[in-house]
């Protein structure tokens, strides 16, 4: 079975899973409200998920995000995460959360096989952090703390950086993370979606000069570390304590970029930046063969290239925010 591969000759072994295109938070960067939510009908039902990741895999997707939205908002994700990580081929199963709900699932979610996760966290200030994401901070901390005690390892707090909203906190999250074992990765704002242009025009803070800064700060050190997506590590001298930057915009990284995107309606979509995507709902559901579904997957394939870099400036395109597509 011939592995899939992009035009470009990279080999793709990562899918990021949508499961979901609703969120109970309202973050500033992702939610625009502008986007109709994707009819319940029109969700894939965990038979069609399970089918298509296990094509994925028969063709060389190794690891598995699972995303939204907020993937625990959909009904029986622990099950759904037990099927996908039963398939052949499937090495790694990761959870994308704002953790508001992982209290009451994180053990069955450790128990289905689910054990990378990455949560967001862009604020210790409970004022600032509700007026950012739309949720309460002691329910992500009590998510966290639940994460942490049923054995999630590794455990990455994702924190968008705005400007004037959260960039004078980055150092009491360092401090945060250094504590409780947890990784940190701070990320520029993208133009993605109406609200994700909203916040880049406003808020952007370029990282690249931060690093310099933090890296004398915290004694870190850049590494190699296998994180299969798109951030960049330091590690603390003597210490085991990873800052990471995801830098879409002053340090572009698609060039390396390993990704498929399935919505939860069953969307390809082989670039996050693009409008480009390949309908395979349509095909699961409709009783078509395994080899047409093949087909279409690398019809999407053959579509993924190096787009233009994202900037500030990014003309007003991409109107999906990323609530659908899933981070
Ligand atoms: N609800 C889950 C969560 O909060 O992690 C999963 C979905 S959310 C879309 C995943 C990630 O997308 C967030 O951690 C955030 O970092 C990222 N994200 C969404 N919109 C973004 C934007 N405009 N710029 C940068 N990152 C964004």
């Amino acid at each position: 079975m011939t592995k899939l591969q992009d035009p470009f000759g990279r080999p793709i072994e990562y899918l990021r899973l949508s499961v979901i295109d609703r969120c109970n938070g309202r973050c500033l960067y992702c939610h625009s409200g502008q986007n109709e939510p994707l009819l319940r009908r029109d969700w894939l039902d965990f038979d069609a998920l399970e089918r298509v990741v296990g094509l994925f895999a028969r063709r060389g997707i190794r690891r598995v995000r699972l995303t939204g939205g907020e993937p625990l908002l959909r009904k029986g994700l622990a099950e759904l995460a037990a099927r996908i990580h039963a398939l052949p081929g499937i090495e790694e199963l990761a959870l994308s959360t704002n953790a508001a709900l992982l209290a009451p699932q994180a053990e069955a979610l450790y128990c289905a096989g689910i054990r990378r996760l990455n949560i967001s966290l862009d604020s210790l200030q409970p004022d600032t952090f509700t007026r950012v994401s739309g949720l309460k901070l002691d329910a992500v901390l009590d998510g966290l703390n639940a994460a942490k005690a049923v054995g999630f390892s590794p455990i990455k707090i994702n924190m968008v950086v705005m400007q004037a909203i959260n960039a004078e906190e980055i150092e009491a999250m360092v401090a945060f993370c250094q504590a409780q074992g947890f990784t940190l990765r701070l990320i520029e704002t993208m133009p993605i979606g109406t609200a994700g242009q909203h916040i880049t025009h406003a808020h952007y803070l370029s990282l690249h000069d931060l690093e310099q800064r933090l890296q004398h700060r915290f004694g870190l050190e850049p590494v190699s570390l296998q994180g299969g997506g798109p951030a960049r590590y330091l590690r603390q001298r003597g210490s085991d304590f990873y800052l990471g930057f995801i830098t879409p915009l002053s340090r572009h990284f698609c060039a390396t970029c390993n990704r498929l995107r399935l919505t939860a309606d069953g969307r390809l979509f082989p670039c996050l930046a693009q409008d480009k995507a390949v309908a395979l709902g349509p095909l699961l559901r409709g009783g078509y063969s395994d080899a047409h579904i093949e087909t279409a997957i690398a019809h999407a394939l053959a579509h993924k290239s190096i787009p233009p870099p994202l900037s500030v400036n990014t003309p007003n395109m991409l109107k999906r925010d990323m609530n659908l597509t899933g981070g």
